[in-house]
């Protein structure tokens, strides 16, 4: 297999209101592990709270700055606009039974390149759209015995995102030269793309909105799709890749938990290479992942401040 390619989406990264509902809801409601409990390396007085299966595999993670006093976002252009998670095949009705009686803001139920998909806001405003998909079964997944949600309804991990761009091609021949994802259907306005063999958080649909305003962060979306690469070098092949098809990529960061390079696509939205390994057990036992609050090794010096500022939390309420 050609290694200049990525192999679907690693992580994804989104804005949120208050901590504590933001954990209520993906945690008490939707049933995923908080895997990882820390702060925004960048911005160590807030929280960087990470989702994702029981053993907090690569392509299962969906995480969250709650930065609850920024504006809510502005839609239009250069933002990635929903994320997609991995339902079972036939888990659809359980999802909407369990969501309307805990309030949740539902949309019609669609179908979407022959998947049932049931779109939803997060209390915040994210869009999120659980997918019914075979994929999700053949991939690495485990369930999370403590979820208030049964085993066999989990959510999977991530099956993809949507993307709105002013200007189509310049954002698919960059997918399609310098990342590996071939087109894969047209429908509805929507284009999609998909990278990776049968696995899921391979998929991204786009969308052409040219009279649409440049999308700005806030509250409710999304900051940046992480892509998985398998290792160091890897990346750094991926990373001249995406130097030779015109982006600006940031030198190797270290996050403790993978090695990150971000850059922005030509169409303005935030990406992020993160290899495999080392993974969220590098620092936690894996029976009690989550429980602490979890600090990089350069701010450990400064953990009595940090903790002063964070907001306390609670164990998510379970619905
Ligand atoms: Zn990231």
């Amino acid at each position: 297999m050609s290694r200049q390619t990525v192999r679907g989406l690693h992580h994804v990264t989104a804005i949120a209101g208050p901590a504590q509902e933001n954990l209520d809801f993906y945690a008490g409601i939707l049933g995923m592990r908080l895997v990882k409990k820390s702060v925004n390396q960048d911005d160590p007085g807030t929280y960087h709270l990470f989702y994702a299966d029981a053993e907090g595999h690569p392509g299962t993670d969906l995480t969250f700055f709650p930065w609850s006093e920024i504006a809510p976002s502005r839609e239009g252009w250069g933002l990635s606009s929903e994320v997609s998670l991995a339902v079972p095949p036939g888990s659809l009705g359980y999802w909407s039974g369990r969501l309307q009686r805990n309030g949740v803001q539902l949309s019609e139920p669609e179908v979407r390149f022959g998947e049932h998909v049931l779109p939803l806001r997060d209390p915040h405003g994210l869009r999120v759209a659980l997918v019914e998909s075979d994929e999700s079964l053949g991939r690495s997944f485990g369930p999370w015995s403590d979820s208030p949600v049964p085993a066999e309804h989990q959510v999977r991990g991530l099956h993809g995102a949507r993307l709105v761009e002013r200007d189509l091609v310049t954002t698919t021949g960059f997918l399609t030269n310098a990342m590996g994802f071939r087109h894969a259907g047209t429908e509805n306005g929507w284009h999609r793309y998909t990278v990776g063999e049968h696995t899921s958080g391979g998929h991204v649909d786009l969308i052409e909105a040219p009279l649409a305003n440049r999308g700005a962060w806030g509250t409710g979306s999304i900051h940046h799709l992480a892509w998985r690469v398998d290792d160091d070098a890897h990346e750094a092949e991926m990373r001249a890749a995406v130097t030779a098809a015109g982006a600006q990529p940031t030198p190797v960061i270290d996050r403790f938990w993978f090695h990150s390079v971000y850059f922005r696509e030509p169409g303005g939205v935030l990406f992020e290479l993160a290899t495999d390994g080392p993974g969220f057990g590098v620092d936690e036992d894996r029976a009690r992942l989550g429980e602490k609050l979890v600090l990089p090794p350069w701010l450990e010096p400064n953990r009595g401040a940090i903790e002063a500022v964070l907001p306390k939390l609670t164990r998510a309420a379970v619905a």
